[in-house]
């Protein structure tokens, strides 16, 4: 038996960024970017105002106070979109609007409530321009200006290949042209369910039967982390059965098989001796508890099969610990792994002596995260992932953790985001 790094360094070693893709930018978001994105604009392109008010050389107007303003003559108006058509000269002004770009001549720009148009109402301001402004206050050169380039310069290499498109890079991307850009294409991922014992969903149950909930977590959890479910449908515990079912998936280009069940030590246990014969078997057990029967193994063509346990919360276990990273590494993502915080244990729990991940519900309180169990943690038991929103990982050679201890908890999900 191995251990979780082993297991997740074996796996990895045969996973890579698949090829990239062009993608309209808004379909970019949460992908990842594989293509160095290199300005050939400067974002703002020109020195624009950062104000509503009047554009003026600050030289003129450096004596200006409230008490003796200066009086400049008002020669034209540009607002955002257009280009002022007279240059600012001493005594002059002109009225600009934010965004709108600095007239030749001007080095400032003196917001309106510095002026005597502040006292007149917007409209009457709109309908007669003052063809005169008493400045109250001074300015300095590049005041209430927005230089071009202030954002990005020319040339500037504004994201790098292995960036997550996230809504602040597609608005960078819109505003330097790109209609699509470069991404790592989404792994196609086969979900197979083993068991002669599994019914489909609408089926009504029969006796020694249950319903086949694996495939539908898997295909939501594959989802979830970004890739694209295949699904396979259920294999029944045959060797020839599971090989067609793996076949046609092979056929249906699956970058990724995710099976469940049929990796434990019954007689009935074929996805190893399948993987075997079919594949390349690289290992089978891992020391966690739940989901020590995990199988994994190469295909035709160098696909990973991940063989995870049949029991439902091993199988989403597992997933969490193994198919979650190789689906992050296949679409271009550095970071693989969960996020985790400290919480302290709110009950004393007991563990295998394996690496234990134990269904937590976590909650702040007093700026601290705390801890407690889902209650029954028997790896059939679904709905006590349901209840949770973490994994506490017990380390190895542990047997007991006392209530009160700080431990790690892998989140599923935010306490701040989702109410439990
Ligand atoms: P196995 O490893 O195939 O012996 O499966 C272990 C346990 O998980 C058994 O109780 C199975 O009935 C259950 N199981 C296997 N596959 C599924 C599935 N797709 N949905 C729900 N339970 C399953
Ligand atoms: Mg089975």
């Amino acid at each position: 038996m191995i251990s979780v790094e082993e297991a997740l360094a074996a796996i990895l070693s045969h996973v890579q960024p698949l090829d990239p893709e062009q993608v309209p930018i808004l379909d970019a978001q949460g992908r990842v970017l594989a293509e160095e994105i290199v300005s050939d604009i400067a974002v703002p392109p020109f020195d624009n105002s950062a104000m509503d008010g009047y554009a003026v050389q600050s030289a003129e107007v450096a004596s200006a106070t409230p008490e003796s303003p200066v009086k400049l003559d008002v020669i034209d108006s540009v607002a955002a979109g257009s280009v002022a058509e007279k240059s600012v000269l001493p005594g002059t002004a002109i009225r600009i609007m934010t965004g709108a770009p600095m007239p030749e001549g001007a080095d400032a720009v003196v917001p309106y409530e510095d002026t005597s148009d502040f006292d007149r109402p917007k409209d009457e301001r709109l309908v007669t321009p003052a063809d005169e402004i008493m400045v109250r206050s001074a300015v300095e050169a590049r005041d209430h200006v927005r230089p071009a380039g202030e954002d990005i310069y020319v040339g500037e290499r504004v994201l790098a290949p292995g960036r997550v498109i996230r809504a602040q890079e597609i608005g960078v991307l819109a505003s330097l042209g790109h209609e699509s850009v470069s991404v790592h294409r989404r792994p196609r991922v086969a979900i197979l369910a083993t068991g002669d014992e599994l019914l489909e969903v609408h089926e009504p149950l029969q006796p020694g039967k249950i319903r086949n909930s694996n495939e539908y977590t898997n295909a939501a959890l594959v989802r979830r982390t970004g890739g694209i479910p295949i699904r396979l449908g259920i294999a029944r515990d045959t060797r020839s059965d599971l090989t067609n079912k793996i076949r046609s998936g092979l056929e249906a280009g699956a970058d990724l098989f995710l099976t469940s069940g049929g990796v434990s030590v019954g007689d009935y246990d074929v996805v190893k001796d399948v993987l075997g014969s079919e594949g390349e078997m690289q290992f089978w057990q891992v020391r966690m508890k739940p989901g020590k029967p995990l199988a994994f193994g190469l295909l035709e063509g160098g696909v990973p099969l991940i063989g995870l346990p049949g029991n439902p919360v091993s199988a989403m276990v597992s997933f969490e610990q193994f198919a979650r990273p190789a689906i992050l590494r296949m679409l271009g993502h550095t970071n693989l792994a969960k996020p985790q915080v400290r919480a302290v244990l709110e009950e004393s729990v007991t563990n295998s002596g394996r690496r234990g991940f134990v269904r937590v519900i976590v909650s702040q309180q007093g700026g601290r995260y705390h801890a407690r169990t889902t209650g029954e943690q028997g790896s059939g038991v679904l709905t006590s992932m349901s209840k949770a929103n973490g994994l506490a990982i017990v380390p190895e050679g542990t047997y007991q953790v006392e209530a009160g201890s700080e431990v790690v908890v892998q989140m599923l999900d935010w306490p701040e985001v989702i109410d439990l």
